[in-house]
């Protein structure tokens, strides 16, 4: 049970919950979108997190959009894991959906919820990240449509407040060679140690990350380490470690120094998975 009480809204339009939003901070409540409710009420339970109200946008139809529209598909932040794990739209998004939490949770879990959560992991953004996706969000008074990628290198204090409408994804993307790596601690089901999404776009690998850093990234440095061709592969795994952009987590969930050789063997073996045969990595890695 949750142990206070709070206000819960269910607007129909953007609109309405953008400025319910705006209303509710302005009259000094705490109020905070809500997806499929997973994360908000374990915390709430524990009394973790207090707010006086909570906006549900499951009724506003942009969130449940789940469809190609000419050139692009669009995700509506609404849409479950589990229905896009099964519906293979994008087959990368689709695996990294499908390994998030355990098959109930999932069910219920939601894309703008696991990108919006404040569990680091994040993991459905990685398959975002490397396809240079496009997000439409919902502010004060304005909606707006950004490359996820920049959105992504925002601070959590500038993105506060914001509404996740709706991921766009360019059609080009889809069906581009990939890869995807999960590796927990003991179990196929947890928290990643490493989790990395991978796409060969012509000769370039575009590759993200999760588990490593308290942040899941993509990183322009990295990419260029590892898409190096005048280089041996070790160099390349070599220069990629030397290139992670924020500070190697070193936890209970593993220590620096296996992360870091996990993350190499796993990145090492998809390069050449990507390099030799048809590209396809993915039956092999997933
Ligand atoms: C048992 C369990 C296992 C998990 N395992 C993994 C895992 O393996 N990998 C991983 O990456 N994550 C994992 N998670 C994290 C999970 O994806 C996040 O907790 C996620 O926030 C839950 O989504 P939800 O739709 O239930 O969010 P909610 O509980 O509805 O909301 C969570 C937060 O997101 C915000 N939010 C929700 N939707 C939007 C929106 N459209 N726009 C703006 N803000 C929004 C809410 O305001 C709230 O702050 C796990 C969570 C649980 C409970």
């Amino acid at each position: 049970m949750i142990p206070y009480e709070f206000d819960y809204y269910r607007p129909d339009t953007i609109q309405e919950a953008v400025d319910l939003s705006k209303h509710l901070k302005t009259s000094g409540q705490k109020a905070i979108y809500y997806g499929g409710g997973t994360e908000f009420i374990t915390m709430a339970r524990l009394n973790n997190i207090y707010v006086d109200a909570i906006i549900d946008i499951k009724n506003i139809p942009e969130c449940n959009v789940y469809e190609i529209d000419g050139d692009e598909l669009i995700v509506g932040s609404a849409i479950t894991l589990t229905h896009i794990a099964e519906m293979r739209l994008f087959p990368l998004l689709s695996m990294a959906a499908h390994r998030v939490a355990d098959h109930t949770v999932r069910g219920k879990i939601t894309l703008g919820g696991n990108l919006a959560g404040s569990i680091i992991y994040k993991e459905t953004s990685l398959p975002l990240l490397v396809a240079n996706s496009d997000i439409l969000i919902g502010k004060i008074a304005q909606i707006k449509r950004i490359p996820f990628n920049e959105y992504w290198s925002k601070s959590p204090e500038e993105k506060k407040g914001d509404l996740i409408i709706q991921l766009i994804i360019d059609k080009r993307y889809l069906a581009l060679p990939h890869a995807h790596v999960k590796r927990t601690k003991n179990e196929k089901i947890g928290y990643p140690l490493v989790s990395i999404a991978a796409l060969k776009d012509g000769e370039n690998i575009n590759i993200a990350f999760s588990g490593i850093c308290d942040v899941p990234f993509r990183s322009k440095d990295i990419e260029k380490a590892l898409n190096d061709s005048t280089v041996s592969k070790d160099e390349r795994i070599h220069n990629m470690l030397e290139n992670i952009p924020f500070e190697i987590l070193d936890d209970l969930g593993g220590a620096m120094e296996y992360r870091k050789f996990m993350l190499s063997k796993v990145v090492e073996d998809m390069v050449e998975a990507f390099e030799g045969g048809d590209g396809h990595a993915q039956n092999i890695w997933h």
